[in-house]
């Protein structure tokens, strides 16, 4: 026999037994972002590298480790996308779409691709529900954003997941607090991590987030961002939280966060849970002024998150959630003997075609096989079709459940007899 092939390592099977737990999810995602306007965009799954060494910010973690790149077959630098706002923010720019109106409110969940270290809820190839919300400067924009995900994970039950927001200013008021944070820093380099080390010339903001101990331990007495905003995003951190708490929106302030991200401005956000061990962000997102401008466009004020749906369905089955059952066969034609088993098919097409979910065997079974297959599919009728049945066009549907019995004329709508 030859040797079978594994998947490749950090990326994940959903079985046609356990995708109904994706669909659902999906399902509840899409209409939650509805609700508040959203539209879905489609991007390809891969783009030119530059997008992302531009779009993501190359002193990020993403770009300098996790990139999948390559170059194609017409030597061009290729990356499969480690996210989605660059895509999305690039094909805006790209088709005009900024022109139908503003604000522009767009949606994906689509597959990221980064070259990480696999555990639980840290994937090579894992998904993302994005938001995007263009065109709006004022700080309801970024209420709206964030109240969108409150409303996702309350939809969802997830009430454990708490919502942390931080400002980290803007390109005026940023580069004074980096001036004080390097201040901070320099006492104690000595003891950080050689990542830290490089953060420290190239942005000193990204220190206040290393996952190293030793580092989060230094990190813990440095100077406050939301101490050191200018006049403009000290009004606006107050008017989000002004409205997040009129929107009855619950927050913790966490001045920790800067998110791993290069084109954040202001807002910053994280929704995080506890339970699942150190992947706990369940999303993250804010506001990202810059972005357009470093893409070759105009200014465009933007704000987003991404919510990765692996550590939503983590969350959900640490909490013992259910979003609901897979479907079952509403019917299922048993046969006995070969003018039945055609009529079979012929009469679970004919249901088919009335809307239901109807099957029949196709694996030759006895009749009492067909039966406990049909019990282990979960059918609720069953109908067994012998040659009288062929002879008479009426047979017996059972439910399996009650047990109750209905004589169908089944030169009649199969479905209306069964109410
Ligand atoms: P982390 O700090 O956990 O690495 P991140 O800051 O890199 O997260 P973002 O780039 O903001 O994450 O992505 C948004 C969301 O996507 C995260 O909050 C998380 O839920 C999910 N996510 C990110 N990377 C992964 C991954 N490798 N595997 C699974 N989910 C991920
Ligand atoms: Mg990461």
């Amino acid at each position: 026999m030859a040797q079978k092939i594994t998947g490749p390592r950090g990326t994940q099977d959903v079985s046609p037994y356990e995708s109904y737990k994706w669909l659902l999810l999906e399902n509840k995602l899409r209409e939650v972002v509805d609700q508040y306007g959203f539209k879905e965009i489609r991007t390809p799954t891969f783009e030119h590298t530059e997008l992302f060494l531009r779009g993501v910010g190359d002193t990020t973690d993403i770009v300098n480790k996790e990139m999948y790149t390559f170059e194609d077959k017409g030597k061009r630098s290729i990356t499969l996308r480690p996210e989605g706002t660059a895509s999305t923010v690039r094909s805006v720019l790209e088709k005009g779409i900024l022109n139908e109106g503003l604000p522009l409110k767009a949606y994906y969940i689509l597959s990221c691709f980064r070259y990480e270290k696999p555990q639980a809820g840290r994937l090579r190839e894992f998904h993302q529900l994005g938001i995007e919300l263009f065109g709006a400067q004022d700080y309801t924009a970024d209420a709206e954003v964030i109240a969108t995900g409150a409303r996702i994970l309350k939809e969802l039950g997830l009430t454990a997941v708490k919502l942390n927001i931080n400002s980290i200013g803007c390109p005026n008021c940023r580069p004074k607090y980096h001036e004080k944070l390097k201040e901070y820093f320099a006492q104690h380099i000595d003891g950080m991590c050689e990542d830290c080390k490089a953060r420290f010339e190239k942005n000193p903001l990204r220190l206040l987030d290393c996952k190293e101990e030793k580092c989060s331990a230094i990190a813990k007495n440095a100077p406050v961002v939301i101490e050191h905003l200018c006049d403009e995003c000290h009004d606006h951190f107050e008017g989000l939280k002004k409205t997040l708490d009129a929107m009855g929106v619950d927050y913790q302030i966490n001045t920790k966060i800067v998110r791993g991200l290069d084109y954040y401005t202001k807002t910053v956000f994280e929704f995080v849970y506890d339970g699942i061990g150190s992947q706990g962000t369940v999303c993250g997102g804010g506001r990202y002024d810059g972005l357009f401008e470093e893409l070759g466009g105009n200014h465009v004020p933007a704000v987003g998150f991404g919510m990765g749906l692996e550590r939503l369905l983590l969350t959900l089955e640490a909490e013992g959630i259910s979003l609901g059952e897979d479907s079952v066969p509403e019917i299922f034609f048993a046969n006995i003997g070969e003018a039945a088993k055609v009529y079979a098919f012929t009469l679970a097409e004919k249901a088919r075609a009335e809307g239901m979910r109807a099957q029949s065997d196709l694996m030759g079974r006895s009749l009492k096989a067909q039966m406990k297959y049909a019990d282990k599919i979960k059918a609720i009728y069953t109908v067994v079709l012998g040659d009288d049945e062929v002879a008479n066009q009426s047979a017996v549907a059972k439910n399996m459940l009650t047990k109750e019995q209905i004589t169908l004329d089944l030169t009649k709508p199969i479905r209306e007899q069964l109410k």
